[in-house]
């Protein structure tokens, strides 16, 4: 019997290791006391766990943790929702504003929990410009976790990290992806949860790691790039701003720059768990969630953007609560259909499938330097998108043409009718 349980354990390993289903939280290998799982990038570029069967003792701790087998066990939602009061809020300190990517309410709630002693998990990109979770105990430091990065964030051992300070009483802000986030919530027993704040996002998914390394190489024709964020708020709210040691600046809207559009607009590169995500959906397993509050009414609207603000849990509503009471974030009451309207992964969502995307990750795969993805992918497509809108703006050209017609004709009877008389 006791061998027969082990070889389900260990079947199970493997089996949740190669699913399509996997989300690379890395809930798995920082479960695994034996380091048996380590989670590494794919050629594909996503977080993948891999495993070492001579250094595994068959416990089950990775099956146990591993929120997909979790979520598929049991259809129930997730135990920490209660309900969910919406809001749309900024900071109200203008540079923490100015320097995040909607809001800066993330920046907020981690200051609250490091004023009080607590340390701060978030994204922040590493030495090679890759995002990588990391910890921060000064407000000072808490600049390296500001702004999204739109590729998977590498999570090493942060959520082991996290559970066991919150184990030993400390406070604890973590904030990531739902994914990343219902796997830190299923490495705390109860008492620990109660340090913990999780904050997750309403999340559109992950492109692919090595695309966006291809990528950086071709920003600056194989020159390193030294600094990059996806949020500037130059051009629009979603400015895309990278530099070059040498002093080199690419600086383009998002809606025209190619790693962008072919990675993350088209969904040709998107890690396949996010097209129908069961974490980025309503109820969720975090205390707050923050999006981009896209189409807010005008009496809320602030040029700096705003955040859209879901807080699920009582321990969430107690935070913002504090913030309220120290002005330091402006908030306003909001509606979750309309958060959803133009932000359709607030409550769920699901994207179709591009038919081609598994021959473009084929290629990803395959190593192909940017320049040739630019060719071989973006340029047709920025073609199609050309004839297309140019058919549209000749059709809404003539429809209005005859509209005008249609007008004047009706004049012209109309005169002749008078006329008549
Ligand atoms: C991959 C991704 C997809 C997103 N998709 C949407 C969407 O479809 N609709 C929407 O409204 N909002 C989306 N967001 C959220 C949005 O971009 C902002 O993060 C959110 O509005 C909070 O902004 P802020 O100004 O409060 O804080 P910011 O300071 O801008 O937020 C930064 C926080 O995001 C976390 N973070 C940044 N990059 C990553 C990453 N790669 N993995 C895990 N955590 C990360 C950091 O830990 C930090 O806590 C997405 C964010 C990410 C990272
Ligand atoms: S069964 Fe235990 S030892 Fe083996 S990989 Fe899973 S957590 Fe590690
Ligand atoms: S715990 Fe996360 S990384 Fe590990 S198998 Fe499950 S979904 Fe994948
Ligand atoms: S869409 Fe889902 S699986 Fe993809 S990164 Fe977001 S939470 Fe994780």
């Amino acid at each position: 019997m006791l061998q027969w349980i082990i070889f389900l354990i260990t079947d199970c390993v493997r089996e949740l290791v190669k699913d399509d289903d996997c989300t690379g939280c890395a809930g798995c290998s920082n479960a695994c006391q034996r380091h048996a799982l380590e989670t590494v990038l794919s050629a594909e570029g996503f977080y993948r766990p891999v495993f070492s069967a001579e250094l595994c003792c068959e416990c089950g701790a990775c099956v146990k943790k591993c929120p997909v087998l979790a979520m598929r066990a049991h259809s129930a939602p997730p135990p920490h929702t209660t309900r969910t009061d919406c809001y749309a809020a900024w900071s109200n300190d203008r540079e923490t504003h100015a320097l995040s990517s909607s809001g800066g309410v993330f920046s907020e709630l981690s200051k609250l929990v490091l004023e009080d002693g607590g340390t701060v998990f978030g994204c922040g990109w590493n030495d090679n410009l890759e995002p990588e979770h990391m910890a921060v105990t000064s407000v000072a430091e808490l600049a390296r976790l500001r702004g999204s990065k739109y590729v998977p964030s590498s999570i090493g051992l942060s959520l082991a990290r996290a559970a066991a300070l919150a184990r030993g009483g400390a406070r604890v802000l973590f904030s990531g992806t739902p994914c990343q986030v219902a796997a830190l919530d299923r490495l705390l027993d109860a008492q620990a949860r109660d340090q913990v704040t999780l904050i997750d996002m309403i999340c559109h998914g992950v492109p692919s790691l090595a695309l966006f390394s291809a990528y950086k190489g071709w920003l600056f024709r194989g020159e390193t790039v030294s600094d990059f964020t996806f949020r500037d708020k130059s051009l629009c709210l979603q400015t895309i701003v990278a530099r070059s040691p040498s002093g080199a600046t690419y600086r383009r809207r998002a809606s025209d720059d190619p790693f962008f559009r072919l990675g993350y607009g088209n969904h040709l590169s998107l890690m396949k768990s996010c097209f129908a995500c069961r974490f980025a959906a309503a109820p969720r397993v975090a205390d707050i969630t923050l999006g981009d509050y896209w189409g807010v009414p005008k009496e809320s609207e602030h040029p700096s953007g705003v955040s859209a603000v879901l807080v699920n849990t009582p321990a969430g509503g107690e935070l913002i609560g504090k913030l309220i009471a120290s002005d330091a974030i402006t908030l306003m009451p909001a509606d979750l259909a309309d958060i959803s309207r133009m932000n359709p992964r607030t409550t769920g969502g699901e994207w179709s499938l591009p038919s081609r995307r598994n021959e473009f990750l084929r290629d990803v795969a395959r190593g192909h330097s940017f320049r040739w993805f630019y060719w071989r992918w973006y340029a047709p497509l920025r073609a199609k998108e050309r004839v297309r809108d140019a058919l549209l703006g000749s059709a809404v050209f003539w429809v209005r043409a005859l509209k005008v017609k249609k007008v004047f004709c009706f004049f012209r009877v109309l005169r002749h009718a008078g006329n008549a008389h």
